[in-house]
């Protein structure tokens, strides 16, 4: 492991260095305590003190909406693939949004590699960082998410009057070395940084324990099928897809192709999707596989703690972010609520 340093005023000017001469997305502060990724213009505008961004950094990697293809019908049938990823650098991830990125990757690699996902992470470069706060809805360190080991470039701590610098690539270092002068961490900063780490969880509140330990909640979810939570909640449910929309491990898309008016040609799009929405299980036959709101209800929480992880080596698909909790108006999204509501009488 190799640990650098920069103080706070080196650190600015490595920002400064790489806006300059790159395009960097960071997080900032679009309205009082509501934050979210966006390109950066100037080092003053990154808060790297943020709770939670209002959405995850997903949306560059995989684009609410993007063309996959343009073709055209007359006067001849041509169709051109369209792989939009411009190099970028991605500043200030915290770890459970690093894991779901890491998940979206082994997901769009394995069995059919997503060309276009593919270009767009390959673009990337990202630097991680500790997180300094959590929202009143966060519980990563229940979900396994408080740190992350890999898929990180650089990750960086605050330790007050500096940042640690581990570096976790040949991408990372390159870009340290080119932009910095970083010194070799000392013996006392590198011990801050673990104590900063070991007291990670305490960020969270404690009223948003999970009371199962993480490693048992896929079966606990797993035997839940008939468990009446589902309707109970479903009951208060919009179909709106917020919760879907704002969680940086959902990924599902839905395809179609847009024909211009003269239908000589057109675009084949992607748009994000959520299991949430009415019809997200509809087929061309017009048959609806999840018609139900307490199935699509279940649906969800079933992807995130049994579907996916069997894809993503046991990885939960939740990590406990909390923007679902949070943005969900009737108040039922909360895993937590719902898988303690599972353990109750287990
Ligand atoms: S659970 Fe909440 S956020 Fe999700 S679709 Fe239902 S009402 Fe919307
Ligand atoms: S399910 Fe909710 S808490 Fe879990 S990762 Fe998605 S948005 Fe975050």
């Amino acid at each position: 492991m190799t640990l650098k340093t920069l103080t706070k005023d080196q650190f600015n000017e490595f920002v400064n260095k790489l806006i300059a001469s790159n395009r960097v997305v960071g997080v900032k502060e679009k309205e009082k305590k509501f934050f979210v990724f966006d390109k950066l213009e100037d080092t003053a505008e990154l808060r790297l003190d943020y709770d939670v961004a209002y959405l995850s950094p997903r949306k560059y990697f995989q684009p609410p909406r993007e063309t996959l293809l343009k073709f055209t019908t007359k006067p001849n049938v041509k169709a051109e693939p369209v792989v939009e990823a411009k190099p970028f650098i991605l500043l200030g991830v915290h770890p459970y949004d690093m894991k779901a990125i890491n998940q979206m990757t082994t997901v769009f690699t394995k069995d059919n590699e997503d060309t276009n996902y593919l270009a767009r992470r390959e673009a990337a470069t990202i630097i991680a960082i500790d997180p300094q706060t959590a929202t009143d809805w966060s519980f990563w360190p229940w979900m396994n998410a408080t740190t992350v080991d890999k898929g990180w470039d650089l990750f960086i701590t605050d330790i007050g009057d500096a940042y640690v610098d581990e570096i976790g690539t040949d991408k990372g270092k390159a870009l340290l070395e080119k932009n910095a002068q970083a010194t070799d961490a000392t013996n006392n900063q590198a011990a801050k940084r673990d104590e900063i780490r070991a007291n990670l969880k305490n960020l969270c509140k404690q009223d948003r324990a999970i009371n199962v330990p993480a490693n048992d909640i896929g079966a606990l979810v797993a035997k839940s099928e008939d468990h009446p939570v589902w309707e109970e909640n479903a009951e208060k449910c919009y179909s709106c897809g917020t919760c879907n929309q704002v969680c940086p491990t959902c990924y599902c898309f839905d395809i179609r192709e847009d024909l211009n008016l003269e239908l000589t040609g057109g675009e084949r799009v992607r748009r994000w999707d959520g299991c949430l929405l009415q019809d997200f299980a509809s087929v061309a036959s017009g048959e609806n596989f999840r018609e139900d709101r307490a199935n699509r209800f279940r649906h969800r929480i079933m992807r995130k703690c049994t579907y996916v992880p069997q894809i993503v080596e046991d990885d939960l698909a939740c990590v406990g972010c909390g923007r679902c909790s949070s943005q969900c108006l009737p108040d039922i999204a909360d895993p937590v609520k719902i898988i303690n509501k599972l353990a109750e009488g287990k």
